[in-house]
């Protein structure tokens, strides 16, 4: 069964990494976070699908990842509402490529093919010891943060158009487009996070502000007028596509 040896916390006040763990079973959960904890880890839990999807959906205000702050996802194959295959390939659609450890219960070969086929990095049969997991941590985090290439870039590509941030400039086929500074601000965070799909809410949190008094047909019709100078055949956009249920996505 799971082991859990007491360890020092280290001295330092500067965290490891942020940890997400998503599990359902509260002892599993529990064991794992005050095993991290004690490492030195900065840990956040969820405990089932959907309390997972509600973090990893939040915008993020730090860096280019999609993941807010988040250095690393623990993740349960068996959740509930939402299973830990489809987060992991929601998270990778996003464009992001934050480490995940994939946990389950089940020992079979095709678990852990599909596991790595989604996206997982790792993955680790339970039961399993604290020390094994956190050793797969620490590896993931090293393997990951030397894989990063320096993140700063004032212009974004993707196929034919090109965003120019400090000019507030767009090419669009060879050919420069009028953008109104609402659309200019979407279409720039759009190309700063490729394939993650942004809600309605979270569109006007970050491009209106928590200020905002209007509804979220605004960001429709912004997207709307978008499509109009983007995309070749409006009616049917290659760039900017509707997610049902969910909102938009750029790529
Ligand atoms: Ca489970």
């Amino acid at each position: 069964m799971l082991t859990l040896e007491a360890t020092k916390p280290p001295q330092s006040d500067q965290t490891l990494g942020r940890v997400l763990v998503v599990e359902d079973e509260e002892l599993i959960r529990d064991t794992i976070m005050l095993a991290l904890s004690e490492e030195g880890y900065d840990v956040q839990v969820a405990e089932d699908g959907r309390m997972a999807l509600d973090i990893l959906t939040q915008p993020d205000d730090s860096d280019g990842s999609s993941t807010p702050g988040i250095d690393l996802i623990i993740l349960d194959l068996m959740l509930p509402y939402v299973n830990g295959l489809d987060l992991c390939r929601l998270v990778r659609h996003q464009g992001d490529s934050v480490p995940i450890l994939m946990l389950s219960a089940k020992g079979s070969e095709t678990d852990r093919v599909v596991g790595l086929e989604v996206g997982a990095d790792d993955y680790l049969t339970k039961p399993f010891g604290m020390k094994e997991l956190i050793a797969r941590c620490r590896a993931l985090l090293r393997r990951h943060r030397h894989s990063q290439p320096p993140s700063f870039e004032s212009t974004l590509r993707f196929n034919d158009i090109t965003l120019y941030q400090q000019e507030c400039r767009v090419m669009v086929r060879g050919d420069e487009i009028n953008l109104s500074p609402k659309e200019f601000r979407i279409l720039e965070l759009f190309m700063s996070h490729p394939r993650r799909v942004w809600s309605r809410e979270q569109l006007i949190e970050r491009i209106w502000g928590p200020d905002f008094m209007g509804d979220s047909k605004t960001v429709d019709v912004h997207i709307r007028w978008l499509r109009e100078k983007l995309e070749k055949d409006p009616s049917r956009p290659e760039y900017l596509t509707t997610v049902r249920g969910f909102g938009y996505r750029f790529g």
